[in-house]
């Protein structure tokens, strides 16, 4: 730490991304990346020479094309929606902008809810989950803290249905609640229909998942006209210009190619379920994922051991060293050939356990 830096922040646990080695090639199951390519009509747009010449110019901040053609996909206003950076941004923009009274979110959840809350000095609730990871609606009603929950939840991948959603939304009409859709694409049902009922409501997304766009970064915010307008003033008053021209052009053709990214999803259900039934078969536990990742521990497997097992044979999975996850890991669901060798690989280390 240089001696320049703010005291405010400097016991600030900054999040750890995924890890990206670079020193042999990985079958990647860690950050929940697509394994499909963008669809021909991204790859095309970005091949255009008008695209590169254009780059001389700032993009348009408005983002007017793009948030046109996706708020006709979503059925939703365009003004009622925002384009951020990475949904990482719009989750960025929430915390600073609507979080007066405190913010609360489940204890096992994305490791930025507490980030963002330490960064920007607010007061924080973890919420536990119930035994079997569950969030439990519960838990949030009656509170006046401004909620985060993640929708399919990570790294669980549990779903919690809309009319829950709703009661924590109806319970307290003057706090806000965010619901972070990032995997609602893969089985999940979205709260954005909720937003035209309730003011208080705000769902994020993401075109880094189902959207093959984790390298564009892309997300977007869905909510009433007020919260969008507060969610532009951040905007405004940070980057104005938060998604660049490639990412646009990229995105105004995935819009277009909706088809292609469903049918995707549609395969990485289908890869989930064979996934699933195969480690089970092999004895692991696997959680019910609405997302493109399971979250699975095996009993005679320390999570950690699989792990690192795992990545020695050239398969990278996600592990988390907190104490009431730490038996699991997070596996990407990718190509059915990619799940194939991660189910031999374990297939072989269970057995080289077993002696
Ligand atoms: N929310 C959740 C629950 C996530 O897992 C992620 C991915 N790390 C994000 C938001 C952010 O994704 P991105 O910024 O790529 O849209």
């Amino acid at each position: 730490m240089s001696r320049f830096f703010d005291t405010r922040l400097s016991r600030l646990e900054a999040y750890t991304p995924g890890e990206q080695p670079r020193d042999m090639k990985y079958i990647k199951l860690n950050t929940n990346e697509s394994p499909y390519p963008p669809s021909d009509g991204v790859i095309k747009a970005l091949g255009e020479a008008e695209l590169a010449k254009r780059l001389r110019l700032y993009p348009d901040p408005e983002c007017l094309e793009v948030r046109t053609l996706l708020s006709v996909v979503l059925g939703v206003d365009k003004d009622e929606l925002v384009l951020t950076n990475g949904s990482d941004e719009a989750l960025s923009f929430a915390f600073m902008s609507f979080c007066e009274k405190g913010v609360i979110f489940p204890e096992i959840s994305y490791g930025f809810y507490k980030v963002f809350a330490e960064l920007y000095n607010l007061k924080y609730r973890q919420i536990p989950l119930k035994d079997d990871f569950s969030i439990n609606a519960d838990d949030y009603i009656g509170t006046d803290e401004t909620v985060f929950i993640a929708n399919p939840n990570a790294p669980t991948g549990l779903f919690l249905g809309l009319d829950e959603i709703e009661r924590i939304v109806t319970s307290n009409k003057n706090r806000l609640v965010v619901v972070d859709e990032a995997y609602i694409d893969f089985g999940g049902v979205s709260a954005i229909p909720l937003t035209k009922k309730y003011d208080n409501l705000l769902v994020i997304q993401t075109f880094s998942k189902s959207r093959s766009m984790a390298g564009a970064r892309l997300g977007f915010a869905v909510g009433c006209k007020d919260i969008i307008r507060d969610m532009n003033t951040i905007r405004y008053s940070t980057n104005p210009y938060n998604i660049n021209s490639a990412t646009l052009a990229a995105a105004r053709a995935a819009v277009i190619d909706n088809d292609y990214y469903m049918e995707n999803c549609k395969k990485i259900i289908e890869t989930r379920a064979y996934t699933t039934k195969a480690l089970c078969e092999l004895g692991f536990e696997v959680l019910d994922s609405k997302c493109n990742f399971i979250f699975a521990k095996h009993k005679e497997l320390d999570g950690e051991e699989y792990y690192l097992e795992l990545k020695r044979r050239g398969v990278l999975v996600r592990h988390f060293t907190s104490e009431r996850i730490r038996d699991y890991n997070r596996i990407t669901i990718g190509t059915r050939e990619m799940m194939d060798v991660l189910i031999t690989q374990t297939r072989e280390i269970l057995a080289a356990k077993r002696g």
